[in-house]
């Protein structure tokens, strides 16, 4: 299958430099514009994808990961977004990542007897029933392209229940919402205080690994043929009169000043989407503000639940969600306006989490019980005038200037409508007839055969010689992938062991993520393509100069290469641990720049 390597990374900047007009140049490499990429190769159209820094680095390695309607904006009787948002999640579970998204169950405790049941009980009903008859919106039926469409969208059912998997029609293995008593729910959570709760309702969504899922959509849309390049930075645009023709840009491993040349070219930067305009002299339709919201990790076992758990704060929900041996408790909502690339988490943002938990908590946790935090930036639509948060989590598409398509907004649940609708708007200044988007129905690469490796799971590590607990990883993590891995450790089975001090992945995980998914720095490995930077208690300090070196013979890094790495990460560790100390924002920051940026070699 095709790989995102250095080799791929090289080859994908020749063919940009080298001049010949692409239809489309997408700048921003998180998940919208990794699904502008794929959207738009798979209708046919020649694509470069660039990113200054990694794959995912931005918002869309930052996120709550939950692949959601939304029950808050159901509240809010945005029914249009919790439609849309529901049929992605059944997409996304059926046929396009089965390998990378999974239910999840969720316990909403109630406070008041009666009242909340009802008021509750009737908005998860609602939330079920749109999911169970979203088979008919817009994933299924094409993403009605704007006129340039030469072929109808694709066809089929979404969660019928035909993929065997017992489904309730809303997703592969989502189950119906379902009242419970107190002692009911006391048994599903018993990490819950008594007293903090009357009853609850369970529901169901589903989650993913945002970072993982992102350089999947890179992946895929590299093996349709789109040119995909990371730490290249657009610096400015080409113009021809107003209109836009390309991008300035810089490749940030070797300091190499190139210029890509493209019918349209499409901003997808997120919370840099002003920064972005700013570089063609536009004012926007429209600006994106940042807001940070920030996580916690702590061990499972530290709450006994068998279910997530969704809790009602005075301004918004915070999530109790399980992720693999640990919980992740997010999340909040504050105005940011410092340095987007490095959001610190401060003390209170880190104090306001652990109360809110705690409220219902029989045992309380404590600082001492978080492994990890983490803080990103949500891209917030604002208007020249609106002042309402209603807007928030919807997307726009604008046309600013001709050449020059924005997408912004909305959430990462809904990337894959985000990208058809950019690419649609582009398309339609296009001479020739465009297809329309045709991703609803393209499984990304690990999809295919997923389940059916699953179901074989134990053969498979009898075959290989590792336990089948390893295979399971690896099959949730890479999908039909899995045998590149297997492959590696065949023929060097020193790849088999564990990580130090991070004993879930492999030493294979390490490598791999060089040679097939574009990590080019030890932070890539850590922090993104697996999640030890916040997983590990102790970051990632101690298994640093292993993976520094399974990396450093991919990319042939000198001895003071490897070291160089290992001190930026271990400083960068230090940094953020420091900014998790101080009382507000300002001070955070301050303390979190004091760790050097990856630099230009
Ligand atoms: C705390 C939090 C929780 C969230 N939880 C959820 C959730 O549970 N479910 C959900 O559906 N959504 C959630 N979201 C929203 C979701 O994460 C975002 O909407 C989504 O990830 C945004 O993706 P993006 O591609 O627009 O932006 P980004 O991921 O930020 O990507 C933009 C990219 O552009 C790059 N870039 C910028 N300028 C340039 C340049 N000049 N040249 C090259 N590259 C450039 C950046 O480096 C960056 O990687 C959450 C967001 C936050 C902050």
């Amino acid at each position: 299958m095709t790989a995102l390597s250095p080799a791929s990374r090289t080859a994908a900047i020749e063919t940009m430099a080298a001049g010949p007009e692409l239809d489309v140049l997408v700048i921003g490499g998180g998940v919208v514009g990794a699904g502008c990429a794929l959207d738009a190769a798979t209708r046919g159209l020649s694509v470069g994808l660039l990113e200054m820094r990694d794959w995912a680095s931005g918002t869309s390695s930052r996120s709550s990961k939950l692949i959601h309607g939304g029950l808050r904006y159901l509240e809010m009787l945005d029914f249009g977004l919790v439609r849309e948002a529901l049929t992605e999640r059944g997409l996304l579970l059926d046929r396009i990542a089965p390998h990378l998204v999974r239910p999840v169950p969720f316990l909403y405790p109630l406070r008041h007897r009666v009242w909340e049941r009802a008021y509750v009980g009737a908005g998860v009903a609602l939330y079920d029933g749109m999911a169970y008859t979203s088979g008919t919106a817009r994933g299924l039926s094409g993403t009605g392209s704007s006129g340039t469409s030469g072929t109808s969208g694709t066809s089929g059912t979404l969660g019928t229940g035909s993929s065997g998997t017992g489904s309730s029609g809303t997703g592969r293995g989502l189950r119906r919402h379902r009242h419970l008593s107190r002692r009911r729910a006391l048994r599903e959570a018993p990490c819950l205080r008594k007293d903090a709760l009357t009853g609850a309702i369970q529901y169901w969504d589903a989650l993913v690994d945002d970072a993982r899922h992102t350089v999947t959509v890179v992946r895929t849309a590299a093996s349709f043929g789109a040119l995909a390049a990371n730490r290249v930075e657009v610096t400015g645009f080409l113009r021809q009169g107003e209109r836009v023709t390309g991008a300035a840009v810089t490749d940030l491993e070797t300091g190499r000043r190139f210029e890509v040349h493209a019918k349209q070219v499409i901003n997808a930067t997120g919370v840099w989407t002003d920064d972005t305009q700013a570089l063609a002299d536009t004012r926007g339709q429209f600006h994106v503000r940042a807001s940070k919201g920030i996580h916690l990790v702590v061990p499972r076992d530290r709450l006994p639940s068998s279910t997530g758990l969704i809790l009602r704060t005075e301004k918004s929900v915070l999530f109790v969600i399980p992720w693999g041996r640990h919980w992740i408790i997010g999340t909040t909502d504050t105005e940011w306006s410092l340095a987007k690339a490095h959001p610190a988490a401060s003390s209170s943002d880190i104090d306001y989490l652990l109360e809110h938990v705690n409220s219902v908590l029989s045992l309380p946790l404590t600082r001492e019980d978080v492994e990890g935090v983490y803080a990103g930036l949500r891209p917030l639509l604002s208007g020249e005038s609106e002042s309402t948060s209603k807007l928030s989590r919807e997307h726009v598409v604008g046309h600013p200037v001709p050449g020059l398509v924005v997408v912004a907004g909305g959430k990462y649940t809904t990337y894959r409508v985000m990208a058809a609708d950019a690419i649609d708007e582009a398309a339609r200044t296009m001479d020739a007839l465009v297809p329309a988007s045709c991703t609803a129905s393209l499984p990304l690469i690990g999809a295919d055969g997923y389940r059916a490796l699953w179901n074989q799971r134990r053969a498979l590590a009898a075959t290989a010689g590792i336990h089948v607990a390893r295979v399971e990883h690896l099959l949730n993590r890479y999908g039909s992938c899995v045998f590149e891995l297997l492959e590696m450790i065949r023929s060097d089975p020193s790849l088999a062991s564990p990580l130090p001090g991070a004993d879930d992945y492999l030493a294979a995980e390490a490598r791999y993520a060089v040679t097939h998914e574009g990590a080019l720095h030890l932070d890539d490995v850590l922090t993104r393509r697996t999640r030890i930077s916040i997983e590990a208690w102790d970051r990632g300090v101690a298994c640093a100069p292993t993976v520094a070196g399974l990396m450093a013979g991919v990319l042939g890094w000198s001895e003071e290469e490897r070291e160089r790495e290992v001190s930026l990460y271990l400083a960068r560790v230090a940094a953020e641990r420091e900014s998790q100390t101080k009382p507000d924002d300002d001070a955070a920051e301050a303390a979190r720049m004091e760790a050097p940026d990856i630099a230009t070699r």
